[in-house]
């Protein structure tokens, strides 16, 4: 089977994710259940930078995933929202973007309603 170069570079991201994941995910696990009262607020403190990483982490990787989902289905490199193609120097540098450059800043500015 003919394995698509963008596709590639999609998949050495989304293994490079997955490994640091599992990587902040064993520090996680760490910081719980030691047991030492003095390092106690030290220790959740590192526990809370690493949870946050590996929030930031799966948010990417989830991206990647949907961007080789995108590419199984044919979608790959088209603009969820207004179905043009997504320019190609936008992709090469983000190649999990699943919008346009101008839709991702509609996107960002005005849909987030608190
Ligand atoms: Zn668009």
């Amino acid at each position: 089977m003919r394995t698509d170069p963008r596709r590639r570079q999609l998949e050495i991201a989304r293994d490079d994710l997955r490994r640091r994941l599992s990587r902040l995910a064993v520090h996680v696990d760490a910081g719980g259940g030691s047991g030492d009262f003095i390092d106690s607020a030290h220790a959740m403190e590192q526990e809370d930078t690493a949870t946050r990483g590996v929030e930031i982490v799966a948010r990417e990787l989830a991206q990647v995933e949907r961007a080789l989902q995108r590419c199984d289905e044919g979608e790959w490199g088209w603009c969820i929202d207004c179905r043009r193609p997504i320019a190609p120097a936008r992709l090469r540098a983000l190649p999990e973007a699943i919008r346009c450059l101008v839709c991702q800043r509609l996107a960002e500015s005005g849909v987030e309603i608190h």
